[in-house]
């Protein structure tokens, strides 16, 4: 039954992806220092093959001051660019000409996201850990006003993952997973 291969290797890399993408994402963004690193994040890097940053490089991001928290972004852009390209080569090797147009839209769907991947991502990583040009702003009407209380800053690194597949919710404006088309819940 090639046909049911092929659509137990597509659930599977799916599956796999999704979760990838999400635990990513998540790890290298709850990093709360600026091109900081933690034993999860490192374990991601060693698992892709990615070098870490040195020390040097890493203490000349944070005193450049673009980065408000997470991991260094050429760190997270590397393991972006792996998971797609080892996510297309798996999927190539689907048979995709099936007779179920079911499988069909799945397979194009899976392709699109990973075309999509690593800009979508890194434009949402960016999103949460880049300063913003409203803090600089709050740190100027601090240092004027010392009573001047900023705004939580909490919520600016949370990600929603996917409840049903654990994928990425890159856009406040998506309402379906990208994986798997699960409706996100608020
Ligand atoms: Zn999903």
């Amino acid at each position: 039954m090639p046909m049911a291969d092929d659509k137990q290797r597509l659930d599977s890399l799916q599956s796999w992806l999704a979760s990838t993408h999400g635990t990513v994402l998540k790890t290298a963004m709850e990093i709360p220092e600026p091109a900081g690193t933690s034993p999860e994040w490192k374990a991601i890097l060693d698992n892709f093959g990615v070098e870490p940053l040195s020390d040097q490089e890493r203490a000349e991001t944070v005193r450049n001051g673009t980065m408000a928290r997470g991991a260094p972004l050429v760190e997270i852009q590397r393991v972006l660019g792996l998971l797609a390209s080892n996510g297309t080569a798996a999927l190539e090797k689907v048979d995709w000409s099936s007779d179920d147009p079911a499988v069909s839209r799945q397979w194009d769907r899976l392709r699109t996201t990973l075309i999509n991947l690593v800009n979508d991502s890194m434009a949402a990583y960016k999103a949460k850990v880049l300063v913003k040009r409203s803090m600089f702003a709050m740190a100027k009407a601090s240092m004027n006003n010392p009573e001047y209380q900023p705004k939580q800053q909490g919520s600016m690194a949370v990600l929603l993952l996917c409840s049903n597949c654990g994928g990425p919710r890159l856009t406040d404006g998506k309402f379906e997973c990208d994986y798997c088309g699960t409706h996100f819940k608020d």
